[in-house]
């Protein structure tokens, strides 16, 4: 196990608490969409106040470049945070300087309040030691609650673990946990499923699973760059026919490392990219020239299930099809429900994030059951391609 701090090792009552979020939500309207990223940090925030500590929250929203934005203000957050915290929430300003120390000075302990988009200061993103000094002033502890951050090195994500005693939330704690008894040290066997669009964009994340899991199943459009590589015809199925050679690669650096690539057998496919086109199932060695595979057919699903029967850890980024139009979501909801009850039986650890992924197992009505699903994206699958995340080491130095 790595080794980091929580809640349980410091004593936050009466103490300033410096506490990074990830409140990067999505809003129309200037209202929020989607509020999965203030619910996981409502724990983190309600134990420090419940013992007395002031809850200062750090953000940023958007890419405001190091200038004031309004568009980009983190004030239209607060309406909604309220709402779910069931407090009031003070607001400055600004993240630094008079604005927050004002606001800071009144908060009694037990008090919530939160600070103005990091990132319209320039050394948020430069991680300047200057800026995060001016930040670290206004603490007297940093936790960091937000993993989704992490793969970036920036001043309230990295830099302020060097200024203040440094500790993970229980946002992190719970992220860190299951990534880690998903891939450090899991329960054998292990299957990772890499679906999605393209391999191009997954190319790290192949190489390192190959090394770490027992079966990798390939699916979504970058299975045909592999079933292409293996000489199959695709027709005009999404496909990177350059990337043959790599697909190749990685095929051959599975069988070295005793990882079985589970790739497609058969393929639902159709000649129009649209919900409800016409389909049919066909073996992947008899796609048609005008042929367009959007979804893995019923003996993959099958074969993958069968698999999974076997596995105690499951760890799962991206569809096995296009899961937005409909029926090409049947593989990614069929697998999806059978790895939930799996997971449910107490048979199976299952891990799952990244991209549209949360997006598919919602729509599967899947999410819940899971073990973890981490919304954290980029950090995540960074974290899966084996790369030491700046925010994560930071608390561990
Ligand atoms: P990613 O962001 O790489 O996880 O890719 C997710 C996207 O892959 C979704 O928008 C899916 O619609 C798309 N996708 C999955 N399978 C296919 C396929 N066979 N053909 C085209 N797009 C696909």
């Amino acid at each position: 196990m790595t080794s980091f701090k929580t809640l349980d090792d410091v004593d936050v009552k009466g103490k300033r608490v410096l506490l990074r979020v990830d409140l990067n939500v999505p809003m129309e309207d200037g209202r929020v969409t989607d509020a999965t990223r203030i619910e996981r940090i409502l724990p983190t925030i309600d134990e420090i106040a419940g013992k007395g500590g002031k809850v200062i929250l750090l953000a940023h929203f958007g890419r405001p470049k190091g200038q004031r934005a309004p568009e980009e203000s983190l004030r239209p957050v607060l309406p909604a945070l309220e709402q779910h915290l069931g407090r009031k929430v003070a607001f400055a300003d600004d993240c630094v300087g008079a604005p927050a120390e004002a606001v800071i000075a009144a908060m009694k302990d037990g008090d919530v309040a939160l600070l103005e988009n990091t990132r319209y200061h320039k050394g948020e993103e430069k991680n300047d030691p200057a800026f995060a000094d001016e930040v670290a002033k206004l603490g007297d502890i940093f936790v960091n609650d937000a993993f989704s951050a992490a793969h970036r090195a920036h001043a309230t994500t990295e830099g302020l673990a060097h200024k203040l005693p440094a500790i993970a939330g229980r946002t992190m704690q719970a992220e860190l946990e299951a990534l880690e008894s998903a891939l450090t040290s899991p329960a054998r066997p292990v299957m990772a499923v890499v679906g999605g669009a393209k391999v191009s964009t997954k190319l790290e994340l192949l190489g390192n699973l190959v090394a770490k899991v027992d079966y990798l199943v390939i699916g979504g459009g970058m299975a045909n760059t592999f079933l292409a590589a293996q000489g199959k015809a695709v027709g005009k199925s999404l496909c990177e026919h350059d990337l043959a050679g790599t697909a190749r690669e990685i095929l051959e650096k599975a069988k070295a490392a005793n990882c079985t690539i589970v790739l497609p057998v058969d393929a639902v496919v159709a000649q129009k990219f649209a919900a409800h086109a016409p389909s049919h199932v066909v073996s992947v060695d008899h796609v048609g020239a005008d042929d367009m595979i959007l979804d893995v057919g019923p003996k993959s699903v099958a074969h993958v299930e069968d698999i999974l029967g076997k596995c105690k850890t499951l760890v799962w980024n991206g569809p096995f099809g296009a899961f937005e139009l409909p029926p090409f979501d049947e593989s990614t909801n069929a697998i999806a429900k059978t790895a939930a009850r799996l997971t449910v039986d107490g048979k199976l650890l299952s891990i799952a994030g990244g991209g549209d992924t949360v997006a598919a197992l919602n729509q599967a009505h899947a999410g819940q059951e899971f073990s973890y699903v981490s919304t954290a994206g980029g950090a995540f699958l960074e974290w899966l391609e084996g790369k030491t995340l700046p925010g994560v080491a930071a608390l561990q130095a």
